[in-house]
C-alpha cells in the first residue's frame, strides 16, 4: 500500500486540500481511475453486535455510558442472530461484513470466543470480515486472524492535537499501538476519521498525515460526517457542508492511490447527488443497511436505486486481497461441543415427555 509522494509533507498536503474544487475533483478523479475500477463500489454492512455501555467517552458517540442518549443498550448478540444480519447483508449485495463491540478494549472472555466464531462462520460464507471491538493485544489480533477476520477497524478520527478535545479515557498512541498490533499478525487495517466535531482543516490533514508516516498506511479510510446525537457533547454541531466531505475524500483519495475511501457516516445528510460528487471524488466503499451502529443509514433498496442511477455495481469480496484460511478454535470448539450437548439433552427430555403421553399445552389462537 504505497502513499502518493508528492503529499508527504504537511505543508503540501493542506496545498491539495485548498485547491480549488473542481480541480482538486478532475485530480483525484483520474488517479481514482488508474487504481481501481470507477464503477465498482463496494457494499460493507455494519452490526452493532453488542451496544452501548461503554466505559469511554467519546465525545461523538451515543453508546458512551456515560451520556444519556436513549440508546436501545444491548449485550452481546447470540452468533445465530449475526449470522442471519449477514447472510441478509449478502443476499442485499454486501461482500463485506464489520461487526461492532462497544467495549475499551478487548477482553479474553466468552463474549471474545464469540466474536471468534462469528468471524469463522462469515467468513465461510465468502465474505470479508472486518471487526472494530476496540484496542486489542497482539495475541488477541492473532485469534482473530486464525478465525478468518480480513480486516480491523480502528479510527484515529482526528488528529493527535484535536484528539485529546473530544476523548479523554484513552490516548491517541494506543490507537496507534492497536492498529500496530494488527499489521503485526497481517490484518488487513481500516481506519479514518470523522468530519464537524468542531476541528480545523489541519486537523483534518494532521490525521491524514499521521497515515502517511505509516510504515503502511491502512488500506481502507472510512469518512464520515458527524451524526449528532441528543445527549452527546456534540449535539449541537453543526451539520458538515457535503462540500467538505467531497473535499476530504478527494484529498484522501489522491494521498493513498491505492487505499479504499469510505464514505461512511453521514449519508442520510445528503443526497443523491451530493454521494455522486462523493463517488467521483474517488469514494469506492459505502455502508450498506439502515443502520450504522446506532446511528440511521440509507436503506439497501435506497443504494439499490442511487447504484442503478449512477451505472454502479456493488464489488465482489477479495479483490484486493486473499481470503483468510480459518484455522481450528479450541475454545470455540468446547464451546460448540457444550451447546449441542445441551441442544441434546433438551430434544431428547421433550421426546421423552411426548412418548410417555404427558400434559402437552394447547396452542391457543388469539384472534
Ligand atoms: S466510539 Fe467506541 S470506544 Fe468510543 S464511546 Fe463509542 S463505543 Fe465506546
Amino acid at each position: 500500500m504505497k502513499i502518493n509522494p508528492e503529499y508527504s509533507t504537511k505543508e503540501k498536503a493542506l496545498e491539495l486540500y485548498h485547491t480549488p474544487l473542481m480541480e482538486l475533483m478532475y485530480k483525484a478523479a483520474t488517479i481514482h481511475r488508474e487504481y481501481h475500477n470507477p464503477l465498482e463500489v463496494q457494499m460493507s454492512s455494519l452490526i452493532s453486535i453488542k451496544t452501548g455501555g461503554c466505559s469511554e467517552d467519546c465525545g461523538y458517540c451515543p453508546q458512551s455510558a456515560k451520556y444519556n442518549t436513549e440508546l436501545d443498550v444491548h449485550a452481546m448478540m447470540p452468533v445465530k442472530q449475526v449470522i442471519g444480519l449477514a447472510k441478509n447483508a449478502k443476499e442485499n449485495g454486501s461482500s463485506r461484513v464489520c461487526m461492532g463491540a462497544a467495549w475499551r478494549n478487548v477482553r479474553d472472555n466468552r463474549d471474545f470466543d464469540k466474536v471468534v466464531e462469528m468471524v469463522q462462520e462469515i467468513n465461510g460464507m465468502g465474505m470479508e470480515v472486518c471487526a472494530t471491538l476496540g484496542m486489542m493485544n497482539e495475541d488477541q489480533a492473532q485469534r482473530l486472524k486464525n478465525a478468518g477476520l480480513y480486516a480491523y477497524n480502528h479510527n484515529l478520527d482526528s488528529s493527535a492535537e484535536f484528539y485529546k478535545d473530544i476523548i479523554s479515557t484513552r490516548e491517541y498512541e494506543e490507537r496507534i499501538e492497536t492498529i500496530g498490533n494488527a499489521r503485526k499478525v497481517g490484518l488487513s487495517v481500516c481506519s479514518g476519521g470523522i468530519l464537524g466535531m468542531g476541528e480545523k482543516v489541519e486537523d483534518r490533514v494532521g490525521m491524514l498525515m499521521t497515515y502517511v508516516h505509516m510504515e503502511q498506511p491502512p488500506e481502507s479510510i472510512p469518512i464520515n460526517a458527524l451524526v449528532a446525537v441528543e445527549g452527546t457533547p456534540l449535539e449541537d454541531q453543526e451539520e458538515v457542508p457535503v462540500w467538505d466531505i467531497v473535499r476530504m475524500i478527494a484529498t484522501s483519495r489522491i494521498m493513498f492511490p491505492q487505499s479504499i475511501i469510505r464514505l461512511s457516516a453521514g449519508r442520510t445528510q445528503m443526497s443523491q447527488e451530493g454521494q455522486a460528487l462523493c463517488f467521483m471524488a474517488g469514494a469506492s466503499s459505502i455502508f450498506a443497511g439502515d443502520k450504522l451502529l446506532t446511528t440511521p443509514n440509507p436503506e439497501f433498496n435506497e443504494d439499490a436505486q442511487l447504484f442503478e442511477i449512477l451505472g454502479l455495481t456493488p464489488k465482489a469480496p477479495f479483490q484486493d486481497g486473499e481470503q483468510p484460511e480459518t484455522l481450528v478454535d479450541e475454545k470455540v470448539e468446547k464451546a460448540k461441543k457444550i451447546r449441542a450437548e445441551k441442544e441434546a439433552r433438551v430434544k431428547a427430555k421433550k421426546e421423552e415427555t411426548q412418548s410417555k403421553g404427558e400434559f402437552q399445552p394447547r396452542k391457543v389462537t388469539v384472534q
